[in-house]
């Protein structure tokens, strides 16, 4: 989809640009413990300073649910924020005059019921700060509310920095990618995952479904998964998706080899077992090393990887194995420039980096509900909202 950059909006010179961005950032005891989406306001800001004007940022934080929490002011960023744009950042609330600063940062906007109601009265009082609306913040446009869909009605709009080249390294891995393209899928379970499994299937040449929601798959195919993580009740929606996957021409993994163990927790005894092996009281938390070497070999013929979900139990060694050499596979296939990768998820990125992976993939997602819902191949009304 095409959207206007800040440089559309032309000379912002004596103009605000009111910009929404992501805020959430880990604190502890009112100290911000890791800035990165802090890092990640500075384009727009510079970019919107380039061309003359000043940026209020609009940003939610925590969930209030519509009331004033205290403990989820944005206040307490405000300087940590200074120190990562090296401009003055000044603090309002709205009703507020707004202070004489290049940065302005505007209380979090779950204190008002309006906003996850998508409401066009907070909408126009959040437009009223400013002359033009940049929306940078991916991670939030998932949801339609006041400040990153009603608003974009009000003012002349574009998709900020780091926004923008989000869009742009999703849009290579999936909307206009080159073929082959591989998907993996992997993590906890297949329910939370439905929608993206049954879109991939029509858009990708290799899906490498592992993790937990592997062992859906190899009951559905009538193999034993003894006491692995396992949602029995998803047999015919799992072999439905394996039917449309034949049907659509993707070329399905499963592990042909898996761990076991007969404890969830790290350095539990453990054994390599074929896939229809396994014995009742065994787990599977990880893919075995015959299955990572065809993997291996599937990512050696892709132009393109899209990632999400562990391949198997990764918090716990050596149940990291598999995640592990795939992730550095594919870290050593790009760095070379054979493959575009890119990878989203809380734990996914956590895993990536866990295997010192992740500085070496094309573009890492860190929007969690954003990420999934694009890979479902759904227009996220954030972005809608831009065209
Ligand atoms: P993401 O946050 O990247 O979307 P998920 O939350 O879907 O990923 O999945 C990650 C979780 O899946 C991890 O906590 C991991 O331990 C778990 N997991 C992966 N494989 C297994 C398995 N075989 N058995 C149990 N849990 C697993
Ligand atoms: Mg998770």
């Amino acid at each position: 989809m095409a959207f206007k950059r800040i440089s559309d909006l032309g000379d912002l010179t004596g103009k605000t640009a009111v910009v929404r961005v992501d805020l959430n950032v880990p604190m502890a005891d009112g100290v911000v413990t890791d800035d990165t989406r802090l890092q990640a306001v500075k384009p727009t800001v510079d970019a919107v300073a380039a061309a003359g004007g000043r940026s209020v940022l609009l940003a939610h934080y925590g969930r209030p649910k519509g009331t004033v929490v205290p403990e989820m002011s944005l206040k307490p960023i405000v300087g940590a924020l200074a120190d990562v744009l090296g401009r003055s950042v000044g603090f309002a609330e709205l009703g507020d005059e707004l202070p004489d600063a290049p940065v302005v940062v505007m209380e979090n906007t779950r204190f008002f019921a309006g906003e996850e109601k998508n409401d066009p009265e907070l909408a126009a009082r959040f437009a009223a700060l400013g002359d033009v609306y940049i929306n940078d913040a991916f991670s939030a446009a998932h949801r339609a509310h006041a400040s990153t869909e009603a608003i974009a009605r009000l003012l002349p709009c574009a998709a900020g920095e780091t926004m923008g080249a989000e869009l742009a390294a999703l849009d290579k891995a999936l909307g206009a990618p080159q073929h082959p393209v591989t998907a993996v899928v992997g993590g906890a379970k297949v329910s939370s995952k439905l929608a993206v499994l049954e879109h991939l299937v029509e858009q990708v040449d290799h899906l490498i479904i592992g993790g937990g929601m592997a062992n859906t798959f190899l009951f559905a195919q009538g193999y034993r998964v003894g006491a692995s993580l396992c949602e029995k009740d998803l047999k015919d929606t799992a072999l439905k998706i394996l039917d449309n996957a034949a049907e659509a021409g993707c070329s399905v993994h499963l592990p042909t080899d898996v761990v076991v163990a007969r404890e969830f927790k790290a350095h539990a005894d453990n054994s390599i077992k074929a896939a229809d092996a396994v014995a009742d009281a065994d787990m599977i938390l990880d893919a075995g090393p015959e299955t990572v070497k065809a993997l291996k070999a599937v990512l050696a013929v892709s132009k393109t990887l899209v990632w999400n979900g562990p391949m198997g139990a990764f918090e716990m060694e050596p149940f990291d194995a598999a995640t592990v050499a795939l992730a550095r596979e594919a870290a050593r296939l790009t760095a070379e420039g054979a493959l575009l990768s890119v990878a989203g998820g809380g734990d996914t990125v956590a895993a990536l980096a866990h295997a010192g992976a992740k500085d070496d993939f094309t573009h890492i997602s860190t929007a969690g509900g954003a990420f999934l819902e694009w890979m479902e191949g759904r227009l996220l009304p954030g972005v809608a909202a831009l065209g």
